[in-house]
């Protein structure tokens, strides 16, 4: 009997968890190689103050099915805690309601027919079966034309800004489409709801370990890969000084990582992925004794603040599980080169006070209890025009070496969900490579 083949999965993100888990099912010896001390990636827990809770701000919608069934099978479904939540503005120096249609009529930087435009642009949006008809042409193109250039500047901008930095002008209107087809549900029809697994993302990466344990895959914590090269029919994979043999690698980090470590390309595919842009985030996390107000997201449209928005958690999570403290995140998204990505905690800090200070009436700065800074200069690629074109697939130009990875997700914003389906897209692939598949063949024939 032929023994398991082997794979490598680089990266213990959810989707190199997920993909795992997939492959091992399939009869692979799967080992996942995770260059961080713990499982998880962008969604892994972290220690803040007396807490432990997700390291950047995560809702699962209650049209997340992918979420949803992974879920179910970490038997953790009656575990999730769902709430309608609240969303909130601070424009023109105040804070205003945004989450019902009498907010939205109340709304002052906006005038009716203003109002009128913004409503049909995102009905016109919605229209759209996908996203293609909109990927070539640039999102504020698309938006001036649909909501014309009043409705553009006091409310597209500053939300385009607050995901996209200034990378904006570039980005595509099918980015529009995705965003809005995530607040509306795939179906386009359910009112979402919003929710959490009690314990945040530990209990989920915790559950999904041991089923990953239970499937025999093997788990690799702070070995990061430092490169993939040919070895002759198979691969080779180094960490450090240790070098392992497979006869398949999936890398799943972001593709500038990629283009580092895998020697095993061509030199035109490693530039590719280089040429690939990403948006990064800057993520402060602060621990407060009082709550800021009632909404979960404060969309910030002021030039003069560098966090592009505040993410009161404990509008959603209640405030017992952290010990009734008041969990606040203030993300910046930004190009790597952002000079946010190399200012010191203390600057980070200062700065976060200062948009408490602006923003909500209730804030003081000696309620911080605790605070922390994540930084990660790739976390998103950025969905520029024509964006579609230029992306590789899974299967690269050597054989057994695969690719799969978010900037993989076309017509989607960066969630789990969009990465669980990846996953799921990406495993059917690696199963049935037609390459191996042949290489079989031949063996069983002569
Ligand atoms: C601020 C923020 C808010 C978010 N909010 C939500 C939300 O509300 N809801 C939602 O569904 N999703 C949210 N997301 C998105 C979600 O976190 C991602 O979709 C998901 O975690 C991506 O998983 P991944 O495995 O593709 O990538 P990652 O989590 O980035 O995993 C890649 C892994 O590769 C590892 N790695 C890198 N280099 C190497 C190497 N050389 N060798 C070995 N390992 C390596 C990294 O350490 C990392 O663990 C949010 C993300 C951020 C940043």
């Amino acid at each position: 009997m032929n023994a398991a083949p082997r794979v490598a999965i680089v990266g213990g993100g959810m989707l190199g968890m997920s993909l795992a888990l997939r492959l091992a099912r399939e009869r692979f010896a799967v080992t996942i190689f995770e260059h961080a001390p713990e499982l998880g990636g962008l969604a892994a827990p972290w220690r803040l103050g007396a807490i432990t809770w997700d390291r950047h701000y995560h809702v699962t919608l209650s049209s997340d099915d992918e979420l949803l069934a992974l879920l179910d099978e970490l038997d953790l479904r009656d575990r999730v805690r769902w709430k309608g939540l609240r969303s909130a503005f601070y424009i023109a120096g105040a804070l205003h309601p945004f989450s019902s249609a009498l907010d939205f009529l109340r709304f002052p930087a906006l005038g009716t027919i203003d109002k009128v435009r913004l409503g049909l642009t995102v009905a016109h949006a919605r229209a759209h079966r996908d996203g293609s008809a909109l990927a070539g042409v640039g999102v504020e193109t698309w938006l001036r034309r649909e909501s014309g250039d009043r409705v553009f500047e006091r409310i597209w901008r500053p939300l385009l800004r607050a995901k996209l930095g200034d990378a904006y002008p570039e980005v595509a209107a099918s980015f529009i489409w995705a965003t809005i087809r995530r607040m509306y549900g795939a179906s386009g029809s359910a009112t979402q709801r919003f929710g959490y697994v009690e314990g945040g993302y530990r209990t989920i990466v915790e559950r999904m370990a041991a089923l990953l344990a239970r499937n025999g895959v093997r788990i690799e914590l702070g070995r990061g890969v430092d490169g993939v090269v040919a070895a002759g029919d198979a691969l080779a994979l180094a960490c450090g000084a240790r070098v392992e043999r497979f006869e398949r690698v999936v890398v799943t980090t972001p593709t500038p990582i990629a283009a580092r470590i895998c020697d095993a390309l061509s030199q035109e595919e490693r530039d590719r992925l280089r040429a690939i842009r990403y948006q990064g985030v800057v993520c402060a996390s602060v621990l407060l004794d009082r709550a800021l107000g009632d909404a979960y997201v404060t969309n910030i449209a002021d030039d003069r603040i560098p966090f592009t928005g505040a993410i009161e958690m404990t509008a959603l999570v209640d405030a017992r599980t952290f010990g009734n403290r008041h969990l606040v995140y203030l993300p910046r998204y930004a190009d790597p080169s952002d000079r946010f990505f190399t200012a010191g905690d203390a600057e980070v800090r200062h700065a976060a006070s200062r948009t408490l200070a602006l923003v909500f009436p209730n804030y003081a700065p000696s309620a911080i209890r605790a605070f922390r800074v994540s930084r990660v200069p790739h976390v998103f690629a950025l969905p520029t025009v024509g964006y579609a074109g230029g992306l590789p697939g899974f299967s690269t130009t050597r054989r057994g070496l695969y690719l799969a990875t978010s900037a993989q997700i076309v017509d989607g914003t960066l969630n789990v969900n969009e990465t669980l389906e990846l996953s799921r897209r990406a495993a059917a692939h690696i199963v049935a490579d037609p390459r191996f598949r042949s290489a079989a063949v031949h063996e069983a024939t002569s």
